[in-house]
């Protein structure tokens, strides 16, 4: 769906912009905005305070100075808290806090601090050592008392979270907040509260109806006691997370986002605006920012619709995205365009690892949050001084527990006389702002009485508190973060407070295209949820007609084997540096062409967008990958060996290699085996996969533009049964390079084992049965986002892809449910859209083998879940996504190359009908279905997923991540067993496979004697 330009999302600049810059603007809009000095001046005696009346020992700040996330105690604890309170079995709850505490040393831990600190912290510390003592080592049974042990220490560490957990929300349910909150406003009257009920992001439409009925009900009970009249700054209000009111709230379901959560979104301002509350869009991560501020333009439309003078809307921005302050001026101006007035809440930002993250493996040109702690700062006073200006529309709401950022803040809205209030988290910041709360400014006059304070209050039980509570940690826990030095008693407070804006800029982080070092660069990727990036994309895809390719004919074979027997002579002898120099201007022409391969990948290969950029990329990586790896490794070596003798080991060509790829990655797996057959000095005879013969064919002639030279590089299109056998059979064959199935593997080694002659290397790499191992420690969500990416994407036609979850009974009916709920919000339709999720398989002939398998499943297991087909031509050729209960692991007895998800269970009650009745059962029964590719695995117990990994006879193991997407140099691929031979594609052993060797010794003292030892000799 093509964009109208005046879309707020058009008005913003491209996040992926050179840091620097920005932070130059940034600098220059606060040119003689503050003094710093009278900053200090104002914030010290603060801090002094804090400094000299600290928290207690369970406030965030102190158990962080005892337990440093840093430490192997500090992050056992955040794990415990993280896990602990959902594990709904205890031998589960002991292997997880025997295999937490057990990794870290209490005994001499929390030695830092001093006076009651030190005392209480060694007393937690000693009791936490004692405990230990209790839990048993590993995952072996323990004995009886040590099990009534175990038990209590379990049931005390639950208590201790508890304790923790309890820090950080205001009440269990909206009533007891709103008691808690009258409670703490006798004390101090100006506070005022923004609700927050909390939970993961939704996965399945009915978590979403969950959540938006906890927020109507939330709304309603705040509105009882909101004093009319007295309108949104004085009453208290609700913060909302869109991610939680729609299961798809992303760029790429726009459409729906708009249908569908936007009413949901609408309700809830006819409610607040009712009552006359502040009702605040909380920021999420920065792939939202478009899509966000396009629903905020239209919720905008509403309100000024039905509730003309309502004040109280509003929506969180974050300062660490560089694009915040432009985000700012948009918002005004929506404000302005609607004759509103919005409530602006600034935070620096909540999901700054996960950001750096994304952008690396996408392969972004640039972060879109900035990479230095201080530029942060300086883009939020440099957004504070932009909402100010703003005063007209926007009431602003300063989140942020920094003495110094509320200190600047102060004194800027005291020179303009704006109105405002600041904001903190609750069980955050209290010292700061018991101290903030005495201060009386001058002025305006309209906050005579002191600063007016929000608190943002979460709301909830112990359950949906964990990942709000490791947010927490993780931010407080941060070296660079305010709260952390403010704890920290050798940090000096002029240190504490020094001036972000004197600061020397930094340079950037080294952006995520060089996150390979100086000599490999990363591969240049796309963010699909800019509208401007996407573009292109979708143009080439309208653009794109599949080119016919003429088969070769049988009798082309010979005459094509002997040419580039011929011509492998002289590629061979082409210096390596040279090989290499045209694998390095492919990947840089692939990259630079990417809107086209998108375009032919779509039309040939039914791929999705997303699933063609990480296609292309992959190819990109190969190219540089074996390059480098050409360079470093196949160069002539010198071995050792006695004197008077030179002994060199050289790698050559072996001759013509046939490379033989499937359809599901026509560029990225074709262009890895000739890539790499190429570099090592053979020539390629290439057969791609029937079905798409236009992307290799596009792809030779690239690399032949590149250098390589026609007698070195032949295409050969055809079915495998005649072009593919007559390759194998050939006599100047001299290697094959297959990715397909097992049974084709089987019949190309059997022949090359029946030829006469040369002894032939086969290398294989087929399918798999791959499994999913998740225990009950293992985080729901988690698993449902793992599940579905890897068992759908790309129509479940992946090699890699999950086909077994094996899910611990105490946790199934969960997990199923949430996952038969994701699966419903899949997107199913034509790959050329961008909404996409799953296209259609690949041709009529995969469609009817994959009916027939499921008529099998149909009789023989039970249906879980299955999406419903879009109707009419486009559902033509698609496979709905689907999911099966089968009673054991060894029910699964063939591959199915689709979108069909099979599911057991295992645990001790499963054993009675031949479940797995532990883990080690289980991978055992996985690693008896012969199959070696990949295998997933869910847990919090770390040893657990260390064991797994080494008792699973697998090439591949992903721990509590998705399972497919290997990446070139980082998870170099392939499988053993029925999978494939080795070695893996994308790693550091692969180039070796494709060379001969040769040894060549020189007696150097041949001629008379041995001159370098008689010369050396003394
Ligand atoms: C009332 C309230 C509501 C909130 N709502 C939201 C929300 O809707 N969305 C959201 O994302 N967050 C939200 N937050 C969380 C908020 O983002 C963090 O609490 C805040 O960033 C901490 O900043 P600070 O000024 O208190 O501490 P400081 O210690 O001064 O700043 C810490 C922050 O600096 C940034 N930072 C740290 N290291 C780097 C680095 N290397 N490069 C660049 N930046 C860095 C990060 O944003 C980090 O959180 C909210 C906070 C409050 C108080």
């Amino acid at each position: 769906m093509p964009l109208p330009t005046a879309t707020p999302a058009a008005r913003l600049p491209s996040p992926l912009r050179e840091e620097a810059s920005v932070l130059q603007a940034r600098l220059a809009a606060l040119a003689g905005a503050l003094d710093w000095a009278g900053v200090q001046a104002l914030a010290r005696p603060w801090v002094q305070a804090v400094r000299d009346e600290p928290a207690p020992f369970w406030a965030m700040e102190s158990l962080l100075r005892e337990y440093p996330i840093s430490s192997a105690e500090g992050l056992a604890l955040m794990r415990l808290a993280e896990a602990l309170l959902r594990v709904p079995d205890a031998a589960t709850a002991i292997a997880l806090t025997a295999d937490q505490l057990g990794r870290a040393d209490f005994d001499t831990a929390a030695t830092g601090g001093d006076g009651p600190h030190k005392r209480l912290a060694s007393l937690s510390a000693s009791a936490i050592a004692l405990s230990k003592k209790f839990l048993p080592d590993g995952e072996h049974p323990p004995g009886l008392l040590q099990r009534l042990g175990a038990q209590t220490v379990v049931a005390a560490t639950v208590r201790a979270i508890q304790l923790l957990g309890r820090q950080f929300v205001l009440g269990q349910s909206i009533a007891e907040a709103l008691g808690e909150a009258r409670s703490q406003r006798q004390a101090q009257p100006q506070l005022r509260f923004s609700f927050d009920m909390l939970g993961e992001g939704a996965r399945t439409e009915h978590d979403a109806q969950r959540y938006l009925r906890s927020y109507r009900d939330a709304i309603a009970a705040i509105a009882v006691t909101a004093v009319a009249g007295a309108g949104p700054e004085a009453n208290d209000g609700i913060s909302i997370k869109l991610s939680a009111l729609f299961p798809r709230y992303e760029d790429a379901q726009r459409v729906r986002v708009f249908a569908e959560l936007l009413p949901r979104v609408l309700g809830l301002i006819d409610d607040a605006a009712a009552a006359d509350l502040n009702l605040t869009v909380d920021a999420e991560e920065s792939d939202r920012l478009e899509l966000s501020l396009e629903l905020i333009d239209a919720a905008a439309a509403h309100i000024a619709a039905r509730h003309p003078r309502w004040r109280g809307f509003g929506l969180a921005i974050q300062a660490y995205q560089t694009r915040a302050e432009e985000c700012v001026h948009e918002v005004a101006r929506i404000a302005r365009h609607h004759g509103l007035r919005f409530m602006v809440r600034l935070v620096k930002g909540a999901y700054w690892d996960g950001e750096i993250k994304r952008a690396q493996e996408l392969g972004l040109a640039a972060y879109p949050v900035f990479t230095h702690k201080h530029h942060t700062d300086i883009s939020y006073l440099a957004c504070a001084k932009a909402l100010l200006d703003h005063a007209d529309v926007i009431y602003p709401q300063f989140a942020t527990h920094n003495a110094g950022t509320v200190a600047a803040i102060v004194q800027m809205a005291r020179v303009r006389g704006t109105p405002f209030e600041l904001q903190r988290l609750h069980g955050m910041g209290e010292g700061v702002y018991r101290e903030v709360s005495r201060y009386t400014p001058p002025a305006p006059p309209a906050q005579a009485g002191g600063l007016p304070v929000r608190i943002y209050a979460p709301v909830g039980e112990h359950r949906d508190l964990l990942a709000y509570l490791v947010r927490r940690l993780l931010e407080n826990g941060a070296n660079s973060s305010f709260v952390h030095q403010l704890a920290d008693p050798q940090v000096d407070v002029d240190a504490l407070l020094a001036s972000p804006l004197q600061a020397a800029p930094e340079p950037g982080q080294p952006s995520p295209l060089q996150l390979y070092g100086s000599a490999r660069r990363n591969a240049l990727g796309v963010d699909l949820s800019i509208a401007a990036e996407r573009a292109p994309l979708l143009a080439a895809v309208a653009a794109t007609r599949v080119p016919e390719v003429a088969e070769t004919p049988a009798s082309e074979i010979d005459a094509t084997m002997r040419r580039l027997h011929a011509g492998q002579v002289a590629w061979d002898d082409t210096p390596l540096t040279e090989r290499a120099a045209v694998l390095l201007r492919a990947a840089d022409r692939l990259e630079a062409e990417l809107p086209a391969w998108c375009g032919l990948l779509v039309k040939e290969a039914h791929k999705t967008l997303g699933d063609c950029v990480a296609e292309l990329r992959e190819a990109v990586d190969f190219c540089r990958y074996y390059a480098l790896q050409a360079r470093d490794t196949l160069g002539p070596r010198e071995l050792p060996g006695p004197t008077g003798e030179s002994n060199t080991l050289h790698l050559h060509g072996r001759g013509v290699f046939v490379c033989i790829s499937p359809w599901n990655f026509p560029l990225a797996i074709f262009a890895g085996q000739v890539v790499a057959a190429l570099v090592a000095g053979n020539s390629v005879a290439a057969k791609p996969a029937e079905q798409t013969p236009a992307v290799a064919q596009r792809f030779v002639g690239l690399l032949h533009a590149a250098g390589v030279p026609q007698d070195a590089l032949t295409l050969l299109h055809g079915p495998g049964e005649t072009v593919g056998a007559a390759l194998v059979a050939h006599p100047l064959t001299a290697g094959v390079c297959f990715t397909g199935s097992t049974p084709v593997a089987k019949h190309i080694q059997r022949a090359l084992a029946a030829k006469d002659g040369a002894i032939v290397p086969l290398i294989a790499e087929t399918g798999g049965l791959n499994a999913m191992v998740v225990d009950s420690s293992a985080l729901p969500e988690q698993v449902a986002d793992a599940v579905v990416q890897s068992a759908f994407r790309s129509a479940g036609q992946r090699c890699s892809a999950l086909r077994l979850l094996c899910v611990h009974e105490g946790v199934a009916d969960g997990v199923i449910a949430m996952i038969g709920g994701a699966l419903q919000e899949l997107a199913v339709g034509d790959p050329a859209e961008y909404a996409t999720d799953v296209g259609p398989v690949i041709d009529a002939e995969a469609h009817a083998g994959i009916t027939r398998q499921l008529e099998r499943l149909d009789r023989e297991a039970t249906l879980l879940a299955r999406r419903a087909l879009p109707d009419g031509p486009a559902g033509a050729q698609h496979i709905a996504p689907c999911a099966y209960e089968l009673a054991r692991v060894a029910d699964l007895r063939q591959e199915v190359f689709g979108p069909v998800l099979h599911v057991v269970r295992w645990g001790p009650g499963t054993a009675a009908h031949g479940g797995a009745a532990d883990v080690e059962a289980l991978v055992a029964q996985i690693n008896a279905l012969g199959y070696g590719l990949t295998l997933g695995v869910q847990t919090r117990i770390d040893s657990r997923a260390q064991r797994i990994a080494h008792a699973a006879r697998v090439g591949n193991v992903y721990v509590n991540r998705n399972m497919i997407g290997a990446v070139v140099g980082v998870q170099p691929f392939g499988g053993e067993g029925l999978s494939g031979t080795g070695p893996k594609a994308g790693g550091p052993l692969y180039l070796y496979r494709f060379c001969a060797e040769q040894v060549v010794t020189v007696n150097t003292a041949a001629a008379g004697g041995n001159a370098a030892l008689l010369a050396g000799a003394h």
